[in-house]
């Protein structure tokens, strides 16, 4: 099956005075290629938990994540992320912090130039390409990091509250992008949010999560994001 398996994921942390938390409980959901899946629940529900395993940062307890018929332990590049803010790098330019997936594979600037001009400029930060990220805006280093993860060409792109940092206005505006570059690239997309309004916005499907321990409570089918409201 092609897409995104996530397989009765479990997930505990012990602690060192001996305690454990059980923050995942027998998670299990499928993806298609090309769905995007919004995810809600209260704080300490395990959102960040699973998308860290559905990432490879964390190894489960028990379960698995499948991708295209192949059992994925650790990060790699089918998998993108895009954090809330500061993953930047602070010490590269718009245009260095874009094309640094490429050039970590050794490709040459004629390999990635065409492609990462093209997302700097369906990011709007064509005119940015040469600022500093700290002279950027919050939104403007956001779409640096939409950019960035697009220009690593992931199969899935995994996204921690990526609007959460944003005052209203901005944030709507990414949200849009957000929608756009969805449609334009096809990717399979998680976006974790605490904002029911752009959960329902962005997702053609919406996960509840409940928590103690976390697990899915709820999952709906929503047609917002398919008529590009
Ligand atoms: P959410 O993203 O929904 O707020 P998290 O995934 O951050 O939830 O956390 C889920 C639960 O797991 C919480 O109770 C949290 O305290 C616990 N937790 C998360 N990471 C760790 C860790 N590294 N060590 C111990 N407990 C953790
Ligand atoms: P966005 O919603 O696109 O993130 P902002 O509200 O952050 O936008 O900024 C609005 C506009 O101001 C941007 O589209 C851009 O043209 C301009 N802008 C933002 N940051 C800078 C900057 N550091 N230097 C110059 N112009 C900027």
């Amino acid at each position: 099956m092609s897409g995104l398996s996530i397989e009765n994921i479990s997930m505990r942390f012990d602690l060192p005075n001996g305690t454990a938390v059980q923050a995942l409980q027998d998670v299990s959901l499928h993806l298609k290629e090309g769905e995007l899946m919004s995810v809600l629940g209260p704080s300490g529900c395990g959102k960040t938990t699973l998308l860290n395993i559905v990432a490879g940062f964390l190894a489960p307890t028990e379960g698995k994540i499948v991708m295209n018929n192949h059992t994925v332990a650790g990060p790699n590049a089918e998998r993108g992320m895009v954090f809330q803010q500061g993953a930047l790098f602070e010490w590269m330019d718009v245009r260095e912090n874009v094309s640094f997936g490429p050039r970590m594979k050794g490709q040459t600037e004629a390999e990635w130039g065409q492609h990462v001009d093209h997302l700097l400029d369906v990011t709007g930060l064509g005119d940015f390409k040469d600022k500093a990220i700290y002279e950027l805006s919050g939104g403007m280093q956001q779409r640096v990091a939409l950019a960035r993860c697009l220009a690593n060409d992931p199969d899935v792109i995994l996204m921690d509250e990526p609007l959460g940092a944003l005052d209203a206005l901005t944030r709507e505006k990414m949200q849009g992008l957000v929608l756009k570059l969805w449609k334009e690239t096809g990717k399979t997309i998680i976006l974790i949010t605490h904002s029911v309004e752009e959960a329902l916005l962005l997702g053609e499907r919406l996960l509840v999560m409940a928590p103690r321990p976390g697990r899915i409570h709820k999952e709906y089918r929503l047609p917002f994001a398919e008529m590009g409201v």
